[in-house]
C-alpha cells in the first residue's frame, strides 16, 4: 500500500491520466455536488467552468509542504494574506533577524577588537618615544653618565700602586669634567622629557570615553519601539528646523528629552551669527546621534521664567546688524571712558540733533536738552538710520535763530513782521475843513497816506474806533513828504474834541519838524519825558514808533528801528490814558505838501527795549 500513493492514482474517467489536481475550495458549498474531487489534466481541460482559485496541484503538497507556504492552502477569505507571507518568505535574508543580529555583533566585535587594537598600538609607541619607565630613564642615566664605567675603573684595584690608579681615575674623572655642559644638556633633556611625559599623560580621558562608548553600546538596539523618536528623524535643511516653535513646551518645567531640533534651535539662533555652512553640518552631526541625544532627559525648563529666545528672525537683518553695533557701542560706553563717550558727541549726528534742541527757539529746559543727549549717545548706531547731511532746507536761517539773542533788535523786528496788521482806518475831521483839505489814501498794501492840499491851517486824522484799554498798541509813521522847517503831531485825542478842536488842548502829543535830512521834537506837549538818548531824532528814511498801553498809562514814542531815543509822556498827564475812554491814534498836519503814512499798527504781547 505504501506504494500507492494518490499520485499514481489514475483518473476515472481517463483512465490513462494520473490524478493531478484537487479541489480545496467552495467543497461546503458543493457538498451535494457529483463533481469529483480529484482532476487530471484531461478533466481540467474539459471542464469549462474551472476556477483555478479552487484547485491545487497535489505534486505542490507533496513538494513543497515541507519547506514552503503553499498558495491555495488553507481556504481563507484574503489570499493576499498568503501571497504577502509568500513574498516575505522568499527573501531569505530580510527575515532572518536572529542571524541578522548575530551577524551584527560578530562584526562589530570583530571590527571593535581591531579598532581598539589599532589604537592601543598607536598608544604605546606614542609612549615609548619617552623615557617612560624608571629602569629605562636609569639605562639613560647611566649611558650619559659613564657610571659603569667607572665603577669598573674603581675595581680594577692595584693596591700597590695607588699612584698609577689615582692617575687612573683622574683621568677619567677629568675627561667626564670636561663634557660638563654636554652631560648637563643631555640629563636635562632626560628630565625634560620625563616631566613632560609625566605632565601629559592623562588616564581620565580615555576613561572617559570608554564609560561613553558603554553608554552607547548599551542602547544598541535593532528595534524602532525601543529607540527614542527614531521616526522623527528628518532631513529637512538647517533653517527649518529654526522655525520649529519648540519654545513653549520648552518654556515649562517637565521631564523633557534632549534633541537635535533643541540643541539647533539655541545654537542658530541669528544673534549668533553662526555661518549656514557650520548649521548645516552641526545640524547633520546631531541629526546622526539624534536617538542617543534622546536619552538625555532634563526635569527643568530650557529658558528662564517668562522668557524665551529672543526672535531675532522676525526682524530684517539690517536691524539685527544695528542691534549687534548696539550692544557693542553700549559695552564700550558701560567701560566709562570719557574720550569715546565724548567722540559720540562730538559726532555730526549727535551735534546736529543737540544744535536742534538747543536752539533758541525751542524753549527745552537744560535738564531735558541733558537727557536728550545722553539718550542720543546711548542709541547712537541707530542714528545711522537718519541722513543728517543736507538736512536742513536752509542752514543759515537755523544758525540765525539758533544762536540768536533774543534781546536782539533783529529777532524782535522778525517778530514784530508776523505779526498781523490791524487794519485801523484813518479819517480827516471836520475840524478847519479837515475833510476838504485833507486827502487819506489807503494803499494796496494797507498803509494809510494822508496829504494836505493847501495850508490853511491844522486839521485833525484819526482813527475810526476809540483805543482799547487794555491791548498793547505800536503804531509806526513814516515822512513820506515835509517841507523844511515844518512840522507835523502824533498822539491821541479824545473823540469827543476831534472837530472841535486840534490836538494841543489834551497834550498827549509830541510835535514834530523837517530839520536837514532828520525829523527832531520841538516844544513840549506832553510826550517828552526823556527815556533813552537827549532830545528825539530820526532820519526820514525811518520811522517813529508810538506805543500805548492805557491800561498802564504807557504813551511813548521812540525811533525806529534804532530805538535810540524814547520819550514817555510827562507824568502830570498820565492819569489821562486812564481817565479818558474816547481816545483815539491821532495826526495832525497843516503845510501843503505835507505826506504822512502810517506803516504799520500791531497789537503786541509786550513791547521790548
Ligand atoms: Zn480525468
Amino acid at each position: 500500500m505504501d506504494t500507492i500513493t494518490i499520485q499514481n492514482l489514475k483518473c476515472n474517467k481517463h483512465p490513462n491520466k494520473n490524478l493531478q489536481f484537487i479541489q480545496v475550495n467552495d467543497i461546503l458549498t458543493q457538498s451535494i455536488s457529483t463533481k469529483p474531487l480529484f482532476y487530471c489534466s484531461s478533466c481540467f481541460n474539459h471542464d469549462l467552468h474551472f476556477q483555478s482559485i479552487n484547485y491545487l496541484m497535489i505534486d505542490q503538497i507533496f513538494q513543497e509542504a515541507e519547506t514552503n507556504i503553499i498558495p491555495k492552502w488553507p481556504p481563507v477569505n484574503n489570499y493576499q494574506i498568503i501571497s504577502d507571507l509568500i513574498d516575505l518568505t522568499s527573501n531569505q535574508s530580510s527575515l532572518d533577524y536572529v542571524q541578522q543580529i548575530t551577524d551584527f555583533f560578530d562584526q562589530f566585535k570583530e571590527e571593535f577588537l581591531n579598532k581598539i587594537d589599532i589604537i592601543q598600538k598607536k598608544m604605546i609607541n606614542e609612549a615609548l618615544k619617552y623615557p617612560i619607565d624608571t629602569q629605562q630613564i636609569i639605562k639613560r642615566y647611566q649611558d650619559i653618565s659613564n657610571i659603569l664605567q667607572f665603577k669598573q675603573l674603581l675595581n680594577n684595584q692595584q693596591p700597590n700602586n695607588l699612584q698609577d690608579h689615582s692617575i687612573l681615575c683622574k683621568e677619567f674623572i677629568s675627561q667626564m669634567e670636561s663634557q660638563k655642559d654636554k652631560n648637563t644638556e643631555l640629563l636635562q633633556s632626560l628630565l625634560t622629557q620625563a616631566n613632560q611625559l609625566q605632565k601629559n599623560f592623562n588616564m581620565e580621558y580615555p576613561h572617559m570615553i570608554k564609560q561613553q562608548l558603554f553608554t552607547f553600546i548599551d542602547h544598541i538596539s535593532f528595534f524602532n519601539l525601543e529607540i527614542p523618536e527614531v521616526n522623527s528623524i528628518n532631513h529637512n535643511s538647517t533653517r527649518s528646523h529654526q522655525q520649529t516653535n519648540i519654545t513653549n513646551q520648552n518654556n515649562q518645567i517637565g521631564d523633557f528629552k534632549l534633541g537635535s531640533d533643541l540643541i539647533m534651535k539655541l545654537v542658530s539662533n541669528e544673534s549668533n551669527f553662526c555661518s549656514d555652512q557650520f548649521l548645516n553640518k552641526l545640524n547633520d552631526i546631531l541629526q546622526s546621534i539624534n536617538p542617543l541625544l534622546k536619552q538625555f532627559s532634563f526635569k527643568t525648563a530650557v529658558f528662564k521664567e517668562n522668557k524665551e529666545q529672543i526672535d531675532f528672525s522676525k526682524i530684517s537683518e539690517e536691524k539685527i546688524n544695528f542691534i549687534e553695533e548696539y550692544v557693542k557701542h553700549s559695552v564700550a560706553l558701560s567701560r566709562g571712558e570719557q574720550q569715546f563717550e565724548q567722540e559720540a558727541k562730538d559726532s555730526l549726528e549727535i551735534k546736529q540733533m543737540i544744535q536742534i534742541v538747543e536752539s533758541k527757539m525751542s524753549f527745552l529746559k537744560q535738564d531735558f536738552i541733558q537727557q536728550f543727549e545722553k539718550f542720543l549717545v546711548d542709541v547712537k548706531p541707530f542714528l545711522k538710520q537718519i541722513n543728517f547731511t543736507n538736512s536742513f532746507t536752509d542752514k543759515q536761517k537755523f544758525d540765525f535763530f539758533r544762536n540768536i539773542n533774543l534781546k536782539d533788535s533783529k529777532l524782535y523786528t522778525l517778530f514784530e513782521e508776523n505779526l498781523p496788521n490791524l487794519d485801523l482806518k484813518l479819517f480827516a475831521t471836520e475840524y478847519n475843513n479837515g475833510q476838504r483839505d485833507c486827502v487819506v489814501n489807503k494803499k494796496e498794501n494797507g498803509y494809510y497816506e494822508i496829504e494836505k492840499l493847501n495850508n490853511i491851517g491844522w486839521v485833525n486824522c484819526i482813527s475810526s474806533i476809540n483805543l482799547q484799554k487794555d491791548l498793547k498798541y505800536i503804531f509806526r509813521i513814516k515822512v513820506e513828504s515835509l517841507n523844511e522847517g515844518k512840522c507835523f503831531i502824533i498822539g491821541l485825542m479824545k473823540n469827543s474834541d476831534t472837530g472841535i478842536t486840534d490836538g494841543s488842548t489834551n497834550e498827549l502829543i509830541c510835535q514834530l519838524q523837517k530839520n536837514n535830512q532828520s525829523v527832531i521834537k520841538v516844544g513840549s506837549w506832553g510826550i517828552d519825558k526823556q527815556l533813552k538818548g537827549a532830545g528825539f531824532k530820526t532820519s526820514v528814511e525811518n520811522m517813529i514808533e508810538l506805543r500805548l498801553y492805557l491800561k498802564e498809562q504807557i504813551l511813548e514814542m521812540l525811533d525806529y528801528p534804532n530805538y535810540e531815543y524814547k520819550l514817555g509822556l510827562d507824568d502830570k498827564y498820565k492819569v489821562k490814558l486812564t481817565q479818558f475812554d474816547d481816545l483815539r491814534f491821532y495826526i495832525g498836519i497843516c503845510n501843503q505838501e505835507t505826506k504822512i503814512i502810517l506803516m504799520d499798527v500791531k497789537i503786541v504781547n509786550e513791547f521790548i527795549y
